[in-house]
């Protein structure tokens, strides 16, 4: 009823929150203006199965590709396409794996060169709403702490908070309960309990919240209003004292840190 994981699940979560991780450090690498979102999803396929695992969101509900790539106005679900990506676009990179029977899932937006400091500044704001809800993941809280913390944080700085679509526990399965939504009340929702393993996956919209799912291809969500939007997640289990973060950002962002100095 908890979905309370054993420390073996745990580890085996771990080990796919890390694959997840340097999945994206390896697409990382690759983000550049002329590259297309399709050739991203080839090297994320590519690196997954060179590590013995599966890609998680490959026939996940008929999805067709690796990678989730959502560019500028989309949101989500972005389907990998022929798009060149263009000089201040930004991109969102979410990605699963399936490895030992769990899952991992873990979501980073990316500048492609120079963006405009509007757009900067949401992905920094958007980016600091996840450790703001992480640092509540935390045994005795309630799910409506964390999700309050992002809400505030983000709101303070004039964006939107996405309300139909939110972060989620993890395990056997991609998407188990409790849902783990990016806005809520203090003291609210499902209790927090040590060795709950949770994705925590704010999507912020520099405009209104309002959002809608694309004819063509059924998949890619976007703002109503064409404004940009910004995704990050990662997968924490649920600590005593504090959360313990099973993916990381470090490896995508030392493949960043690089690339500056070039
Ligand atoms: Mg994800
Ligand atoms: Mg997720």
């Amino acid at each position: 009823m908890d979905n309370i994981k054993t420390d073996v699940e745990i580890e085996i979560l771990r080990e796919n929150a890390l694959l997840v991780s340097r999945t994206l450090a390896e697409v990382a690498k690759h983000i550049r203006q002329g590259v297309s979102t399709l050739q991203l999803d080839r090297v994320a396929e590519q690196f997954i199965r060179d590590h013995g695992a599966d890609p998680g969101f490959l026939g996940y509900r008929g999805f067709p590709n690796t990678l989730c790539i959502s560019v500028n106005d989309a949101v989500v679900h972005g389907v990998p396409s022929d798009y060149c990506l263009r000089e201040g676009d930004i991109v969102s990179v979410d990605c699963g794996t399936r490895k030992n029977g769990f899952y991992g899932d873990s979501a980073y937006t990316f500048a492609v060169g120079r963006i405009s400091p509007e757009a900067e500044m949401l992905l920094k704001v958007t980016k600091e709403s996840l450790f703001k809800g992480i640092a509540q993941a935390v045994h005795g809280n309630r799910m409506g702490d964390i999700s309050n913390a992002i809400q505030t944080h983000v709101e303070r700085s004039g964006y939107s908070v996405v309300r139909e679509m939110v972060g989620h526990a993890i395990g056997r399965k991609m998407h188990e309960r409790p849902d783990v939504p990016n806005h809520g009340r203090r003291g609210q929702g499902p209790k927090l309990l040590s060795g709950m393993v949770i994705c925590i996956e704010p999507m912020i919209n520099m405009g209104r919240e309002d959002i809608y799912c694309h004819r063509n291809d059924k998949w890619t969500v976007r703002t109503v209003d064409g404004s940009l939007s910004a995704h990050y997640e990662l997968t924490v289990a649920v600590g005593r004292d504090r959360a313990d973060v099973l993916s990381t950002f470090e490896f995508v962002e030392e493949v960043l840190n690089n690339r500056n100095l070039e």
